[in-house]
Formats: structure tokens, sequence, C-alpha cells
């Protein structure tokens, strides 16, 4: 086990106040300011750890430091910086407890889930790119064709055998920018195919979930990345978000986020004729069929809809079921929530999610529940208080005290029934514990449903018949759909979004693509 994290930058979880700084030019630095922020464990409500409020000046300074490393960088061997990101993860395998205790402590989400998604699979995003680049072969690195003969207008050829060979080349400094929900896996999967293309970056992860970025930048010195590669400046959207989107040095943006910021980020950048993968929000549909083998869909769903809190832009968040089948999955739906669904401190392994993110995050889910119950919809907040001591108390409009954990922002799983597909409550992304469940009369209703929203990130389908899972697959306007499973990532697919869902592909070569510029060489 290597002991870097605890010397003096990270102190002892759990009692001393964690304070972060930006990272740049393999130095860590305050805010040229001086201006810290509180950041929140989302558990108990009080602060924990300080995050600096940094500026365009800091920003300035951290493109500057990536610019400087740029050229060495870009024309290291792959090898070596393959090599030097597989120790990278080594490091972050070897640190994975350390890193999982505190996305769980800045995030909210269950201890099991820190482990066993974000940060294992933070350690796989740089093991895959680095596996990628060096298993990369001439499409990337000058494949050659003879090119067609063509011919001038009185029918002579111009020019013969002539070569033509295309040349992938990094772009440069980078900016990228991540959410809340999946911390150090979203910006990982950014980092990674980044530097392995060659590219150095500076990156602007969420000023909710900062902590376990700036561990990452223990590693990153630790792992001998050379100084200025990776470089990292905390702080609020409006202000450091911005300065990287709009500075003339940072030609390549990717952005994961609400879709709210990323048409503003799209506005910005369009205009500096910036390269920009966008990765936004989402409203997934499941549409269940009355052939689905019901028992699995049912408890696949129920653990999907709230999985980390429903705060993956994947979950399932309307459920459409056929109409025969529509009261009884209903009935059964919230019954199993009550049993499976264990809100609770998310370091106890028996909780099967924990509070939400943050007090304004909270209360606009919150803020979704109460229309719900304005507009006398049918509210079940899933709690059944016998079988869950914890609960201190829920309040009418589900938000729970638990034990222990007082002041946290803790959500009963909710499920609304008797909304029309038009409400707000269908239409737009919550992002927290809350599904709607509609009926469909026959699978021509369940692709206009499903297809009736801005968004189109992913979808699910349920049902027995092979040829049926095709059909309505192909017809749902979404970048992934699921047939009979949730959230099975294979890296080698593409991932994005459609319509306000997102611009651009990323995953696999996809990636690689988007953090290169490739150019057409013609020797003739
Ligand atoms: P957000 O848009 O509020 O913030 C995302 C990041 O952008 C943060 O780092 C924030 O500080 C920064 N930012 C804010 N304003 C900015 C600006 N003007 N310029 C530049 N940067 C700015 O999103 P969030 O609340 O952190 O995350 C939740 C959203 O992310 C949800 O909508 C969710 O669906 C989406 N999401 C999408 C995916 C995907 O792959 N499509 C994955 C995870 C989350």
């Amino acid at each position: 086990m290597t002991q870097i994290l605890h010397e003096n930058l990270i102190p002892d979880p759990f009692t001393e106040q964690v304070t972060v700084r930006n990272y740049f030019d393999g130095e860590w630095h305050e805010p040229s300011n001086g201006q810290y922020l509180d950041n929140y464990n989302p558990s108990t409500g009080k602060v924990y750890s300080k995050i600096p409020d940094s500026s365009a000046e800091d920003v300035s300074r951290a493109v500057a430091a990536a610019k400087k490393a740029f050229p060495v960088w870009s024309t290291t061997d792959k090898e070596t910086r393959a090599k030097l990101v597989h120790k990278l993860a080594d490091l972050l395998e070897e640190n994975l407890e350390a890193f999982a205790q505190y996305e769980t402590m800045d995030q909210g989400k269950t201890l099991t889930m820190s482990r066993n998604v974000d940060i294992a699979r933070a350690v796989y995003n740089f093991r895959y790119f680095a596996n990628l680049l060096t298993g990369q072969t001439t499409e990337h690195v000058g494949e050659t064709k003879y090119m067609k003969m063509v011919t001038d207008s009185a029918g002579a050829p111009i020019k013969a055998n002539a070569l033509s060979y295309t040349n992938r080349t990094p772009v440069g400094v980078a900016g990228l920018i991540s959410p809340w929900n999946l911390p150090l896996y979203l910006l990982t999967w950014k980092i990674a195919p980044c530097i392995v293309a060659g590219n150095t970056c500076v990156c602007k992860p969420s000023e909710f979930t900062s902590v376990t970025a700036m561990m990452l930048t223990r590693l990153v010195k630790a792992a001998g990345i050379p100084d200025g590669v990776i470089n990292m400046v905390f702080g609020l959207g409006a202000s450091v978000g911005n300065s990287i989107v709009t500075h003339p040095d940072v030609p390549l943006i990717s952005f994961t986020g609400g879709t709210v910021t990323g048409k503003h980020i799209a506005r910005t950048a369009a205009p500096l004729f910036k390269h920009i993968s966008l990765e936004l929000g989402g409203k997934n549909p499941a549409l269940v069929f009355a052939d689905s083998n019901y028992d699995e869909t049912l408890t696949s769903l129920v653990k999907a809809s709230f999985l980390n809190q429903g705060e993956i832009c994947l979950c399932p968040s309307r459920i459409y079921v056929e109409k025969s089948i529509y009261e009884r999955f209903v009935t059964d739906f919230r019954q199993l929530a009550r049993k499976l669904i264990r809100v609770g401190n998310p370091t106890e392994k028996t909780s099967y999610y924990g509070p939400l993110v943050s007090q304004i995050h909270y209360d606009k889910v919150q803020s979704y529940v109460k229309y719900a119950l304005e507009q006398g919809y049918d509210v079940d907040f899933c709690v059944d208080r016998e079988l869950r001591p914890e609960v201190s108390s829920i309040s009418e409009t589900g938000a729970l005290t638990i034990s222990g954990c007082e002041g946290g922002y803790f959500m009963a799983p909710t499920v609304i029934t008797g909304c029309s597909q038009k409400s707000r409550l269908v239409q737009e992304e919550i992002f927290g514990p809350v599904v709607v469940i509609l009926p469909f009369d026959d699978e021509a209703q369940a692709i206009e449903y499903a297809n009736d929203t801005s968004y189109g990130l992913s979808a699910t389908v349920w049902s027995q018949e092979q040829t049926k899972l095709r059909r309505v697959a192909g017809q749902i306007v979404a970048g992934t759909v699921w047939c009979n499973c949730f959230l099975v990532r294979n890296l080698d697919m593409p991932f994005g979004g459609f319509k306000s869902s997102g611009v651009g592909t990323e995953g696999g070569v996809h990636s690689i693509e988007f953090f290169t510029k490739v150019q057409t060489i013609c020797l003739g």
C-alpha cells in the first residue's frame, strides 16, 4: 500500500478539516484571491472542507502551465505516456479505500457504490485508455492509401500515384469540466483519453465534490506524470468554468453536466470555434411490456430507479407499463421499493442509498414532490417505518430524518402515478429518488411516449420477445438503449446523448477521435 494521501495534504478523514488547493505546474496553490468556499458533508449538512473560490487569474496560470507542458508531452512516445497512466491507475487502486471514503463523505453515495463503482471504474478508465492507445496501429498514426487517379477537364490525368494518408495529432490544452454525481469516475473518463492522446488539460470538478480530484493530484505527482500535464482549478462554474471555456489557449472543451449549462457553453464556445463535447441531462424512459419477465423486470427497475439516490444521468425516471399489467406493476413496485430500498447513513453496508448531494439540489427535488402533491397526483413515499427504525421522521414531502445523520439531505424513494405525459414530472429531469409510472396501450404508443421529451440520453426496454426488443430499441431516440438490462457499460461502445442530452460521442476510439485532430496529407 503506497501511503501518499495522508502525508501533509490530506488530513485524517473525519477528524480534521480538508482544505483543497489548486494544482498546476506540479505544485499546489492557494487561490490568488485568497477566497474559499464551504464544502458540506451531505450526510450531516455540516461543513467539513474548504474549496478554493478561484478566479480567471488562477485559470490563466493553469492554462499557461498546460500550454508549456504540451510540446514535450504531445511528442512523448505513446508507450511512455501509457506507462505513466498505468502507474497512476495502480496508485489509485492501492489507495482505493481512502478515495472511496472521501467520495462518500463528499457526495453522499454509499460506500459500497464508491468502492465498487466510482473509484474502481476510475481505475479502469485509466487502464482502459492506456491499453487502447498502445493497441492502436495504423488508423491513428498515418494510414496510407493509393489515391484514385483524377483527370482535368480535358480528361488528362492530373497526377498519378499520389499517396494520401491521415495524421492524427493531439489538439492542445483541453478544458475538462465535470459534475458532482459520479465525481472521480466522470473526471477520469475525460482525463484518461485526453492525456493518453497527448493533450494536456485544465480540469474543473464540481464545486460540490472536489476532494477526490485534489487527492488524485497527489497521485499524479507520485506517478511521475510531468508537471503541467494535468492541472486542476477548483471553484464555481460561473467563474472558473466560464474562464476555461472562454480562454483563447483552450481549443477543446469536454463538458458533462446539466442541459442549461451545456446550452450556455455551446453558445459561448461556438463563435470561438472550439472543439466541444457535451454530455448532458436525461429523462430516461423504461418500457415494460406485458411479455417481459415480470419478476426480473420489477426488481431491476426498482433498483435502477433509486441507484445512487437517482442521481445518475442514466437512471430510469419515467416508467411506462403496458395497460394489462399496469395496476399490478404499480402495487408491486411500491411494495418492493419498501422492502429493498433502505435509505440511510451511506457508510453503512445495509444502506441502498444515502443523502442527496447538497441543500440546493435537495430543495430542487423537494420542489417537484410539492408540485406533484399540489396537482393532486398519487404520491407514495416507499418507507415502511416498522422495517426502518433508523428513520426517525418523515415529512409530508418525503424528507427523512435518519438517526445519527440529523441535518442530512435524505429523501424517501418516491413513486408518483396519476400524472399525464405532458406533466412537468414526466418532461423535466428531477435527478433524485423520484419516479413516475404511466400506462401505455400498445407498442406504438410506448415508443411515442418514450420519444416525447426534449431529452435522448438512454432508455430501457423489457420484453422476452427478441424481435420486439430490436424493433422498439431501434425506434427510440436515445444514445443508449438497454434491453432487459441496465447500466451495462462496455467502454469500447460509443456513448453520447441525442437531442437536449448532448452533442458528440465519447467512449473507445470515439474518445480518441474527439481528443485528436485529423489531417489529410497528400504526397504527390
Ligand atoms: P451543472 O451543469 O450544474 O455543473 C456541471 C459542471 O459545470 C460543474 O463543474 C459546474 O461548476 C460547471 N459549470 C456551471 N456553470 C458553468 C458555466 N457557466 N461555464 C462552465 N462551467 C460551468 O451540472 P451538475 O448539477 O453538476 O450535474 C448534474 C447534471 O449532469 C444532470 O443534469 C445530469 O443528468 C448531468 N449528467 C450527465 C451525464 C452524461 O453523461 N450525459 C453524466 C452525469 C451527469
